[in-house]
């Protein structure tokens, strides 16, 4: 036996695909599924297509490329602007991207000439999160007009992206100020746009509490079908049947103590140059994993499966683990189980060292 090992769960993660797109169906809204948090694992891409999705989305091009060779007839989106050194690659295996200027939007334009093609493009309008897209209207306007009056390009429609980098939540004000940009460029190219693409998992509350506008009809959705940890977390939102052990992680007890819980000496830094404050609770009964954060990102964004638990802290290979609260003894050759919040998965499914099984 292997460990660490990943478990994936593939026909609950069809369940909550079904489940998310069945809620977006009731309010016209289509759903994009994005497989870059689980590094396009073909089996977990194929379950989400199963449950419904119209289109495959990632931000990296490799992993489109790769979906188009296993499912020739799926459509794919890029989400993160394309590179300038990518567009031949773009318009031969993605079918729609993300796009914020014109040099680029160029690019495409001559690249899909030359290979006969229409790429289809979302452009993007940030509305304060300040990652991509374009900050004022009257710019973000002319670019569509822009983009309409290119030969080879079809512009698709527009889009925003919130939570990412801001940490700006997606709320009714900002989707109708989406909703108004929308109408301003369709009365300006005088036609209807295709789609309004309000965001991603974040923006799955409004649809739920059924606050989103009506122009709405698109999402982009990973986390909220594939972990679904965060919205009952950190957005109050519990969306029925969803579940969260869709991924967990099996990983080995190498040393099981007790010991203090607050070190003895000179503090300075930790392994990776922070300084972690750290709790005085006496001594306590702990375990050592054979996991660390070179494999899950950061080991605290691990939880537990079983209550009583709690994750202390790691390095790049072991992780400690506060098992005192337990009713039972934990030892050395035990395995212990997690479930992952999103960036353990982006780690452990990238991560050579680590096995992967599908449960079926
Ligand atoms: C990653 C990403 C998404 C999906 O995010 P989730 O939180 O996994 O739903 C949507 N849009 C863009 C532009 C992204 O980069």
């Amino acid at each position: 036996m292997f460990y660490p090992q990943l478990d994936i769960n593939l026909s609950t993660i069809k369940n909550n695909t079904e489940i998310v797109v069945n809620m977006c169906r009731k309010h016209k809204i289509k759903v994009s599924g994005v497989i870059k948090g689980f590094n396009g694992l073909p089996k977990v891409a194929e379950k989400m297509i199963e449950g419904g999705i119209i289109n495959i989305g990632s931000s990296r091009l490799e992993q489109l490329k790769n979906m188009k060779e296993f499912f020739p007839e799926l459509e794919t989106l890029l989400l993160r602007i394309p590179m300038m050194s990518e567009i031949e690659d773009l318009v031969e295996y993605c079918d729609i991207s993300l796009n914020s200027n014109r040099e680029t939007l160029d690019i495409i334009d001559q690249e899909a000439k030359k290979r006969k093609k229409k790429h289809r493009v979302i452009l993007m309008r940030d509305l304060g999160d300040l990652r991509e897209g374009v900050f004022n209207l009257e710019e973000f306007v002319e670019l569509c007009q822009y983009a309409e009056n290119l030969d080879n390009i079809y512009l698709e429609g527009i889009g925003t992206n919130l939570s990412c980098y801001g940490s700006i939540a997606p709320t009714r004000e900002n989707m109708l100020e989406l909703e108004k940009t929308a109408e301003l460029v369709e009365e300006k190219i005088a036609r209807k746009l295709d789609i309004v693409s309000g965001g991603g998992t974040t923006t799955l509350p409004l649809v739920y509490r059924d606050e989103i506008p009506k122009k709405i009809n698109h999402l982009r959705l990973g986390e909220g079908i594939i972990n679904a940890m965060d919205l009952p977390k950190y957005w109050d939102t519990d969306i029925k049947g969803l579940k969260t052990d869709t991924f967990i992680l099996k990983a080995q007890v190498v040393e099981s103590n007790t010991k203090p819980t607050y070190p003895i000496g000179k503090m300075c830094v930790d392994a990776f140059g922070n300084k972690p404050v750290y709790q005085d609770m006496g001594k306590r009964k702990r375990v050592i994993l054979a996991v660390g954060n070179q494999d899950t990102g950061d080991s605290k964004k691990l939880e537990p499966v079983e209550d009583k638990m709690i994750v202390m802290g790691s390095s790049s290979d072991h992780t400690i683990v506060d098992v005192d609260d337990l009713d039972r003894e934990i030892k050395v050759g035990d395995i212990l189980e997690f479930k992952l919040f999103y960036q353990p998965m982006l780690f452990l499914t990238g991560s050579n060292y680590v096995k992967i099984n599908y449960v079926k």
